[in-house]
């Protein structure tokens, strides 16, 4: 996977399935490039074609209507990627300050990249069953009297438990394909490891927490090792491998 000169992402043989869905709700960089990326999980149940239809959904924007939210890459479950913007613009996915790059940005969306995951995100477990949100029928009524919705329930076997609560696992599909796509970014960007790592989280907690623990914690780092090289315990293990990949 390569990054044209004006900052659409372009496949090669082997690539993941790439669509482009240009979107209106994009912004000037304030930099000449976008100095790293942040993750997000787009929450909600998903499914087959929902993140093809999110990325659809977001191409225009009517002021009032819909929620002013962008992002310039979705990588579905299946590991398809949506690119909505170009990475020469800002998106819409996080507008709060922050340092990046050890700069100081009133809004980080003027120097980074936004990437969307589809996941479920926080899961509850009510009875013998898992639900994403909203989780209820009745999301707003006291909690004695809230019906889990049946709608919003998910295989038992994507819930896992991690140390903030249970959470929606990701695909391997998914994992390879945002590795194929950080290598692109990190090689036409020179981006380093630690610019590749922010989350939605790092810049509006506690009002957000994608993209939650299983990305920060597990997955995450598998994508940075497979793309800045593995870490010391992997090297010194195996010295015929050090120097390749990357
Ligand atoms: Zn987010």
């Amino acid at each position: 996977m390569k990054i044209d000169d004006k900052g659409w992402l372009v496949s090669e043989d082997g690539d993941p399935v790439l669509k482009q869905y240009p979107t209106v709700r994009t912004y000037e960089l304030a930099a000449p490039a976008p100095l790293g990326i942040v993750w997000h999980y787009t929450a909600g149940r998903g499914g087959p074609s929902f993140a093809e239809a999110l990325a659809r959904r977001a191409q225009t924007f009517r002021r009032g209507v819909d929620r002013p939210a962008s992002w310039h890459v979705l990588v579905a479950k299946d590991g398809a990627i949506y690119q909505s913007a170009p990475f020469t613009v800002g998106t819409w996915h996080v507008g709060r300050p922050g340092v990046i790059a050890g700069r100081r940005f009133d809004n980080i969306n003027h120097a980074t990249v936004g990437c969307e995951l589809e996941n479920a995100g926080r899961l509850r477990k009510l009875g013998d069953r898992v639900y994403c949100w909203p989780y209820y029928v009745n999301p707003e009524a006291p909690e004695y009297e809230r019906r889990p919705d049946p709608h919003y329930a998910l295989e038992l076997e994507r819930a896992v438990v991690t140390n903030e609560g249970l959470f929606d696992a990701f695909t391997a599909t998914q994992e390879a394909s945002a590795t194929v796509l950080l290598r692109a970014l990190a090689s036409r960007f020179g981006w380093t490891r630690e610019v590749s790592a922010y989350g939605h989280v790092d810049f509006d907690s506690p009002r957000k927490e994608d993209p939650g623990p299983i990305w920060k914690q597990t997955v995450l780092p598998r994508v940075l090792d497979k793309v800045f090289g593995g870490g010391a315990v992997a090297s010194a293990s195996n010295p015929g491998a050090a120097g390749q990949g990357g």
